[in-house]
């Protein structure tokens, strides 16, 4: 156990929702729901405001336009969360090179391993409250939770104790002490069923599970589980804070604007990506067992396919069928807002043929596809768009042949609203410069 109180974690508060209030001027202040706004869609992230009527992540859409209709309902914007995490990242790792993400927008950060004069507890403080000011400054106004804390464990608790905008500060022999009075939930991977076993045994508080010895706790929850809950309960947490990886995979994605609904032009277009991911490892000299689908449904949830061959491959014939044979165990008739390849477990070499044989790069030619735009459009909630005269703005609604629009940026005051045919030739989607083309580091 470290002595100092070190480990640093930071959480964006409601990222999503707030990303999407900074952007759009109106919704400041306002509940905003970020999610799958269809049927079966689910929710994302809900703004605070949100939060007061009882809207929670992973609650159903439906449920939170129950509790909190007047709520503004958006679809996410990814380029535009991808875009502010980078920046904190950044931002983070000017701080210390251990960094490690853990999603878009929470980091752990290793502050042992950062250049400062000493770890006394004023001076780590000193450290998470200029790093907060300086989030909140380059990402235009976003806010962070830290904790600060012995280790990634209490980090992680502390940063949750004082949300949004807060700081908690464990000094070190105290985790105990914060501990004992929570419920056994806050423990990592103590999720509903665990939590309810160890309820049926009584045990509900860390202060219940630091009662219970070793032998009980593995016959209630296993060996593996029962081992690590014996240690978290006492607060001993040894895990290291480990920085990311030069890059493990390469890959390839894109979004589309309208809901791709038709299974010969998905394969297309994951043919392409494995063309691109294929000649990007071939480049570096880079080849990979395990090639991945991604896919994100029209109702946001995202999904994940892999498949792993005996040896690596490079090939774009490979990498495009195994995609493609991914693809067929999916169901996508609600519609795919996103489609990617990505080939890991990479190889900086090329299993030697051992018979000696060369093997052409089969050649398959690479599919012309076409996504749908200009026709039939697709204006979802919260996108942004251009107009030719009015400029830049988002989608307040669409229905019924007719698109309402606000006019405003993070920039601007609060806009006005205008409606517009759907098929309006002026108005289209606005994207940023695509800021998703990273080779991969070369390999030492
Ligand atoms: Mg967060």
């Amino acid at each position: 156990m470290r002595t100092s109180a070190s480990v640093l974690h930071l959480d964006l508060d409601a990222f999503f929702a707030s990303v999407e209030q900074r952007d759009k001027p109106s919704l400041r202040g306002k509940p905003v729901v970020v999610g799958g706004v269809g049927g079966r869609g689910v929710v994302a992230t809900a703004s605070y405001e949100a939060r007061k009527y009882g809207v929670r992540s992973a609650m159903s859409t439906r449920e939170a336009r129950s509790r909190c209709p007047h709520a503004a309902f958006l679809t996410g914007r990814f380029h535009a969360y991808r875009e502010a995490s980078a920046i904190v990242m950044g931002l983070l790792r000017s701080v210390s090179p251990l960094v490690e993400p853990l999603s878009l927008d929470e980091a752990f950060v290793d502050l042992a391993a950062a250049d400062l004069p000493d770890l006394e507890l004023a001076t780590c403080v000193a450290v998470a409250e200029d790093l907060r000011a300086r989030v909140h400054e380059a990402t235009g106004g976003l806010t962070a939770s830290v904790g600060l804390g012995t280790s990634k464990f209490i980090a992680k608790v502390a940063s949750d104790l004082d949300k949004p905008d807060g700081l908690t500060v464990v000094p070190p022999g105290t985790e105990r002490d914060l501990l004992r009075p929570m419920l056994v939930t806050v423990i990592p991977g103590v999720g509903p069923a665990t939590a309810e076993r160890l309820r049926r045994a009584g045990i509900q508080t860390v202060a219940d599970l630091e009662l219970v010895d070793l032998e009980e706790l593995v016959r209630l929850v296993g060996k593996a589980h029962g081992n690590g809950l014996f240690h978290l309960a006492r607060a001993q947490d040894d895990r290291l804070v480990v920085a990311e990886r030069e890059a493990k995979s390469v890959s390839v994605e894109g979004t589309y604007d309208t809901d791709l609904t038709d299974r010969k032009l998905m394969e297309g277009l994951l043919t392409r990506q494995a063309g691109e991911v294929a000649e990007r490892l071939r480049k570096h000299g880079l080849s990979g067992r395990t090639v991945s689908i991604k896919v994100r449904l029209h109702d946001f949830t995202t999904l994940s396919r892999s498949s792993t061959l005996s040896s690596p491959t490079d090939s774009t014939a490979t990498v495009a069928r195994m995609a493609r044979g991914l693809l067929a165990d999916l169901d996508t008739s609600g519609g795919v807002r996103l489609l990617g390849v990505g080939v890991s477990g990479l190889a900086d070499w090329i299993q030697e043929d051992l018979f000696g044989e060369t093997t052409e790069e089969e050649v398959e030619p690479l599919p012309e596809v076409e996504v749908p735009s200009s026709r039939r459009r697709t204006w979802s909630p919260g996108m942004d768009v251009e107009h030719t005269t009015m400029g830049r703005g988002w989608v307040w609604g669409a229905g019924r042949g007719v698109v309402t629009v606000r006019f405003e940026t993070a920039a601007s005051a609060s806009g006005p609203v205008r409606s517009y045919p759907d098929d309006d030739p002026e108005l289209s989607a606005w994207r940023p410069a695509d800021p998703d083309e990273t080779a991969p580091a070369p390999p030492a």
